[in-house]
């Protein structure tokens, strides 16, 4: 098969291609580390290459093929991994120099599941440090840049998830979303982006940044490709005490069955979904807006119906959230403390001098940052002004939700308020940049399930329209995205 026809391959056709003989994993997988190797260097997506894990995979899958075997739901699918993310034997650095020289031990459940389907990790993506961020650029190895417009952002925190998607160096990616990291820079680059209900995948072997809020969830070019790594990745871990014993729908096998029963011209017919009335607010480019309408146009057309819904507190969303997340960075990160994992400054006399260079040169500022706003909300004379206070507001924000879900299947808003910005154009103003989530944090704080996709264009860059679902009723965004999608073909 011609190299560029390789690349193209959904999660299925490789699977098919295999099974059939006409396919080699190792061929693609070969396929995909030259493709790295000619268009990364433009784009720096990935910190880590874990080819021998890569190629071992690769050759065990074409001898099961060999020996007609029937082969796993994802079988030679080439996936990267967001570095946040445990792969054993692997660097797993989470954009920070604290941990440039950290090697997993261990694989995240995850990456075990992924793993026993038949996936092929090709390597590991850069990120902002510890996921903290919304451009990429904190990531301690450099910056990532938007396929789409090399000077431009590719968004954060899974900047380098999105960017290889969209690159075409890695056919899906893992990202991780704590109030907004995949959805956003999947929106930033024009690829789909799933965040799963809090508690429908597991976190064990995800480096915590936002313990409350933390979840994994896979980026892709297709709808059908996300929903086939979601139904791998999802489901009751007992090492993770938060995750729910629901069963797990065989979402790609749902989708399929609804493409084939929805010849109609309403495949959506009955399904009803709020237009968030605050979303439509000052900062929002014109542009993101008339895209994300005429997608919702595109939604009503299918066969939907849209009612306005509200949810008043969306305002109080972002410093709900940045006191939150802060808090719960600060009591993560403590364990850095050049004892336990990565670097130790070597140059200290005491231990306590040992702890504050060794925190000091290993984390970057934004990390820094955070470490001290969230200790400070924390603090005895602060904790019930800020982060109890926090706490309440995230619980009446919840109830926004469930009041405006109560009368609707799922929500439609933007994911961004603008396209991609430039490189450098929101370093200088933490605010700004944390202004970007507006409309990720949301659903972050209420535990909701999320979904970005493509949905046109502003000023020639890729615009994200995102679904809000209820707990647990990503079926449902996967349906309503694989729809948009084939409509848009
Ligand atoms: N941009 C947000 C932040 O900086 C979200 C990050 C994330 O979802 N990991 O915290």
């Amino acid at each position: 098969m011609p190299v560029n026809d390789l690349l193209q391959l959904s999660i299925a056709e490789i699977r098919a291609a295999l099974a059939a003989g006409r396919l080699r994993a190792v061929e693609l997988a070969e396929a995909y580390y030259a493709e790295i190797e000619r268009g990364d260097p433009g784009i720096h997506a990935y910190l880590t290459l874990s080819r021998e894990r890569a190629l071992q995979q690769a050759e065990r899958l074409d001898r099961l093929a060999t020996a007609g075997s029937p082969l796993p739901p994802l079988a030679g699918a080439p996936l990267g991994i967001k570095d946040v993310i445990s792969v054993r034997g692997v660097r797993a650095t989470c954009g920070s120099r604290i941990l440039e020289n950290y090697i997993a031990p261990y694989d995240a459940t995850v990456i075990e599941r992924l793993d026993a389907a038949g996936a092929i990790f090709l390597g590991k993506l850069n990120c902002d440090e510890f996921a903290m961020g919304s451009s990429n650029e904190n990531s301690a190895f450099g910056p990532v840049r938007n396929p789409r417009d090399p000077e431009r952002v590719p968004g954060g925190s899974s900047g380098g998830s999105a960017a290889a998607v969209a690159a075409r160096t890695a056919l899906a990616t893992l990202g991780s979303d704590t109030g907004g990291s995949i959805r956003q820079p999947a929106a930033f680059c024009g690829v789909v982006g799933v965040m799963p209900t809090y508690g429908r995948v597991s976190r064990f072997g995800l480096t915590a940044f936002g313990s409350s809020l933390d979840r994994i969830g896979p980026l892709a070019r297709s709808v059908a490709d996300a929903a086939a790594v979601l139904h791998v990745i999802a489901g009751r871990d007992l090492r993770d005490a938060t995750t729910s014993s629901l069963p797990v729908p065989d979402y790609a096998a749902e989708l399929a069955a609804w493409r084939a029963s929805s010849a109609g011209s309403k495949p959506l017919a009955g399904i009803r979904l709020g237009v968030v009335k605050e979303s439509w607010r000052a900062g929002l480019d014109s542009g993101v807006e008339t895209a994300v309408r005429q997608a919702i146009a595109r939604l009503e057309t299918l066969g939907c119906r849209f009612i306005e819904v509200s949810l008043p507190r969306l305002d109080a969303a972002i410093a709900i959230y940045y006191i939150l997340a802060t808090a719960e960075a600060s009591s993560n990160l403590a364990r850095y403390d050049g004892v336990r994992y990565g670097y130790r400054a070597p140059d200290a006399g005491s231990l306590s001098e040992m702890y504050r260079r060794t925190r000091d040169r290993g984390f970057g500022p934004e990390v820094k940052r955070r470490i001290l706003l969230g200790t400070y909300v924390l603090s005895a004379g602060y904790y019930d002004a800020y982060y109890r206070k926090a706490q309440q507001a995230r619980t009446l924000l919840a109830q926004d939700f469930a009041a405006a879900l109560a009368g609707c299947d799922a929500l439609a808003l933007p994911t961004t308020p603008t396209p991609a910005f430039r490189l450098g154009e929101k370093t200088g103003d933490p605010l700004a940049m944390y202004l970007a989530d507006i409309y990720t944090v949301p659903a972050s704080l209420a535990g909701l399930p999320g979904i970005s996709l493509p949905c046109g264009q502003a000023g020639g860059l890729p615009v994200g329209l995102q679904l809000v679902g209820r707990h647990f009723q990503e079926s449902l965004l996967l349906r309503l995205g694989q729809a948009l999608e084939s409509s848009a073909a």
